[in-house]
């Protein structure tokens, strides 16, 4: 088991980011952020997070292909990642699922429904890893 947890956060809106920091550092897990998806891609390389929290709506790189292009990569495709987003049909969550994302959570954030899903999340990477 590594020493410690790390989260990747890519997201755009720098009040949602610090929201989605503040609340995983809460947690005793490090952080590790990107504004785009470019930048997001090399650091999940780079770093190798325990899981990865993506928005849908990014410059340059959506969400959807931010999620196929790690879910291309043998090294990256296990890792956690859920999607943050404002789209709300029920048509919308399917197709997060369908394109790569593995759990999603709507904005407008809701603290505690997020950090109880982060955590459950990271506690079963940790007994797995
Ligand atoms: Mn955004």
């Amino acid at each position: 088991m590594k020493p410690h947890m790390e989260v990747l956060i890519i997201e755009d809106n720098r009040i949602n980011l610090q929201l989605m920091t503040y609340l995983v550092q809460a947690a005793g897990i490090a952080v590790t952020t990107a504004a785009d998806g470019e930048r997001g891609l090399e650091l999940a390389a780079l770093r190798r997070p325990d899981l990865i929290i993506c928005d849908v709506c990014l410059p340059g790189l959506d969400g959807f292909q931010v999620a196929s292009a790690l879910k291309a990569q043998p090294e990256l495709k296990d890792i956690p990642l859920v999607a943050v987003t404002a789209l709300a049909m029920p048509g919308d969550r399917e197709r997060l699922l369908q394109e790569g994302f593995d759990y999603y959570i709507c904005k407008p954030i809701e603290p505690e429904h997020f950090s109880a899903l982060i955590s459950a999340l990271i506690v079963r990477r940790k007994r797995n890893g």
